[in-house]
């Protein structure tokens, strides 16, 4: 299971797409067990595009 500090939400009303740090994002090309901040800059979300500054932990 991951902990909650490694579940990051997308913030579009619309979206409400969860980054999994233990899953990575496949379309985004970003390996399984990727934390949150290790991120590049321009990572979006894979599903409205919006990019890292409107997502927040759901710790
Ligand atoms: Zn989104």
């Amino acid at each position: 299971m991951a902990k909650p500090e490694e579940l990051w939400q997308c913030q579009v009303p619309t979206c409400g797409y969860i980054y999994h740090a233990d899953k990575g994002d496949k379309k985004g090309k970003i390996p399984p067990v990727t934390r949150f901040e290790d991120l590049p800059e321009d990572w979006k979300c894979p599903l409205c595009g919006a990019g890292k500054h409107m997502f927040k932990p759901l710790a």
